[in-house]
């Protein structure tokens, strides 16, 4: 069985939790594209965990953890990671553990660049993570990076290091005025966070082969969602890589294997963090009451997110680009607190009403357009069948289903582990 597990919107739609839920399902666990870029936090018997580049099946002794070739690793993040982990008590062994000698290394110089980057902006910019995630794709598709499997051959590349160092100066010190990278630093970084990985990479597309053929299950793991995928998200309010399910198998090394199952994370609302249209947005104390409801503040930055109500065009524009087989849905309990639920059931271009997610212009141009459905106003955190659920709240992921055009197989009703339904 070969399952993604994808987010449909503009994120943190409480994917770590229904990964977290899900995986154990799953004897691989691999992480397709992206790098430190994001995270999740996991809480469990152990403790409490923050993954930024490790797939989420680290945290479980028997599964394997997979570094697909469509991922950038910044490899002293990797190494603090990994001996952060080691610290709670998590075993990470190249058992566990595989990274694909095809990803991409995210060097010192391309957080360097994101930060002068963003920096020339100033009010102009776009929220970037600092993480050096769309220079480093971006050098990926210029030719100019180096991959995981180049630090098996140091001594080969030193070279080629040094020209692209060379290459890099131009920008940093010719064109941002920085102070000039080193390649002899270059190099010493790359010996010592990367050769202590040396044998963690591996040749992912065999092993996974390998395992697929001897009947073992397999989860894709995204990082971001379908709105940030780079060609079909709220470009240039997106990320750098793609993040959809139709390129997990390539992003993992097995790109002649096909998806047997597209699980999609669905918010019962909407939320959005950083800049861009976000059609279905609420202002003022309206907003307030669903951030504080929902508890929609970054997990690392503890600033407010922009919220706003299920956004119908988003998500049916967002399960149909994920190729969804069936959804997710997510924090139902926090509509608890309306008497009617605020729905963007579609939105107004130029006057018309359309139910299309348009691109560009016009969907900077987009206005919401609201309607109310009747709410549930009672807890429902303690609900774990359909049948306890009451006649509103079903009402109401009934017509999610309809309007989405997708069937909605799990229903969670708060963080904990056994807070959810499963509807069929
Ligand atoms: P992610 O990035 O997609 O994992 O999502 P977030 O960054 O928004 O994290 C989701 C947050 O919501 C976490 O704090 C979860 O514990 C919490 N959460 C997840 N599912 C539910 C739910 O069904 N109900 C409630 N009340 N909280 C949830
Ligand atoms: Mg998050």
């Amino acid at each position: 069985m070969l399952t993604a597990i994808v987010g449909t919107n503009w994120g943190d739609e409480g994917k770590g939790r229904m990964v977290d839920l899900l995986s154990e399902k799953y004897d691989l666990v691999i992480r397709y594209q992206g790098g430190n870029n994001a995270g999740h936090t996991v809480v469990n018997d152990r403790g409490k965990f923050i993954l930024n580049l490790m797939p989420s099946g680290i945290l479980r002794p028997t599964t394997v953890n997979i570094m697909g070739p469509g991922m950038v690793i910044d490899l002293e993040h990797l190494f603090n990671e990994v001996a952060r982990l080691r610290a709670g008590g998590i075993v990470i062994t190249p058992d566990n553990l595989k990274i694909s000698e095809r990803a991409t290394i995210c060097m010192p110089y391309h957080p360097l660049l994101d930060g002068l980057e963003e920096d020339r902006l100033g009010d102009k910019k776009f929220g970037s993570t600092r993480r050096g995630i769309s220079p480093v794709y971006a050098d990926k598709y210029m030719k100019k990076a180096l991959r995981m499997g180049d630090l098996l051959h140091l001594d080969a590349i030193e070279q080629r290091v040094r020209d692209i160092v060379e290459w890099k100066n131009l920008t940093v010190a010719g064109g941002y005025g920085a102070e000039s990278v080193d390649a002899d630093k270059m190099l010493k970084w790359l010996a010592d966070f990367g050769l202590p990985f040396a044998d963690y990479i591996c040749d992912t597309t065999e092993y996974i082969d390998a395992a697929v053929k001897a009947g073992r299950s397999v989860m894709f793991e995204a990082q971001l969602g379908a709105l940030r995928d780079i060609d079909f998200g709220i470009y240039p309010y997106t990320s750098a890589s793609t993040t959809i399910s139709a390129y997990a198998p390539i992003g993992a090394g097995v790109p002649h294997l096909h998806l047997d199952e597209s699980i999609g994370i669905m918010k019962a609302y909407s939320s959005c963090v950083g800049e861009g249209p976000f059609t279905c947005e609420m202002f003022g104390e309206e907003a307030e009451t669903l951030r504080a409801a929902g508890g929609e503040y970054g997990a690392a930055t503890g600033r407010p997110r922009r919220v706003g109500g299920f956004d119908v065009p988003a998500s049916r524009y967002g399960a149909k680009i994920q190729s969804c087989t069936c959804i997710a849905l997510t924090k139902l309990d926090v509509l608890s607190i309306y008497d009617k639920i605020p729905v963007c059931t579609a939105y107004e271009l130029d006057g018309k009403r359309i139910d299309r997610f348009p691109s560009g212009e016009e969907l900077n141009r987009a206005k919401p357009v609201y309607e109310y459905f009747d709410g549930f106003r009672c807890d429902i955190s303690g609900c774990r069948r359909a049948e306890d659920l009451p006649k509103a709240a079903l009402d109401y992921i009934r017509y999610i289903e309809r309007a989405v055009g997708c069937p909605i197989k799990y229903v969670s009703v708060g963080a904990e582990r056994d807070a959810y339904i499963e509807m069929f």
